[in-house]
């Protein structure tokens, strides 16, 4: 388990072919889960709106700094954080949230779902909905797959909490968990950004971090270009209407489009997870 937390959430991607790879995972494919609104890699759209996002955190030196850059450019993001690290460092957590930023689950230990039971993989969400819930009083809705590894289960797993799956776009693996130099970062994010990216970063990163280096050139470029930088739940508001209409016209009773920032503000003094069902799956 340790090996695998020194993994960052990408790493595991590395292993897989290629993107189009995670087919293998699910043979349905992107198109399929993607129409349905069960996975969002991004959310295309005329407006300039920029979703960034830093997984594996949060972490004692890099969060605090990626904190006060977002700060510095008015940007909002969304930390898909472990549940082991939010209950170490629970002082980061409503740092995020406190700033106006999103927090979304993104496991315990960041295992690969691929080699963990169904019982244990809704552990490890229930686990770090806790966790979050104790630190800040609010619980999550967005959920991350460790690797981006996702299959059937986990989709169905996720749809019956009434949390929203979320990726990101292929065109903005940043890869920054490998260290691939500052320039490489900067170039894969500006080089081919559209409105309603969704960029994969991350705030913990084994040994020294390029990101932050990154996020120097990054935000202030994409500002002059008039890209605002925005939550994934509010990105999510910005979905084609066509498929918010497939999911309510299901017949498999489909969860409403999650809104993770209106709930998770309501959610202060309730327990939403446990009127959803969780506890009752
Ligand atoms: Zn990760």
């Amino acid at each position: 388990m340790n090996a695998l937390r020194l993994l960052g959430c990408a790493a595991l991607i590395a292993l897989l072919p290629s993107a189009s790879g995670f087919a293998e995972a699910s043979p349905k494919g992107r198109e399929y889960y993607e129409q349905r609104g069960e996975i969002v890699w991004e959310v295309p759209t005329e407006d300039p709106l920029v979703a960034l996002t830093f997984d594996d955190g949060p972490d004692r030196s890099h969060t605090p700094e990626i904190l006060a850059l977002l700060k510095q450019y008015n940007a909002k993001a969304t930390f898909f954080v472990v549940g082991d690290k939010v209950a170490r460092y629970p002082d980061l957590v409503r740092a995020e949230l406190a700033a106006g930023h999103e927090v979304g689950n993104h496991t315990y230990h960041h295992p690969s779902l691929k080699a963990v039971s169904a019982g244990d993989m809704l552990k490890e969400i229930d686990s770090t909905q806790e966790a979050v819930l104790k630190a800040t009083g609010l619980k999550p809705v967005l959920f991350r797959p460790p690797g981006g590894w996702y299959n059937e289960a986990v989709v169905e797993l996720i749809k019956r909490n009434r949390m929203q799956l979320v990726l990101w776009s292929w065109n903005q693996d940043t890869w920054d968990w490998a260290r691939p130099g500052v320039n490489h970062i900067v170039t894969k994010v500006l080089r081919g950004v559209k409105g309603g990216n969704i960029v994969l970063m991350h705030d913990y990163v084994p040994g020294s971090s390029q990101t932050v280096q990154a996020l120097r050139i990054i935000l202030p470029e994409l500002q002059r270009r008039h890209y605002r930088f925005v939550t994934v739940s509010e990105l999510l508001q910005h979905r084609p209407v066509h498929g918010l209409r497939q999911r309510a016209e299901g017949s498999d009773s489909p969860p409403q489009i999650p809104d993770p920032v209106r709930e998770s503000r309501g959610a202060l003094g309730k327990d939403p997870v446990s009127e959803r069902g969780l506890e009752q799956e």
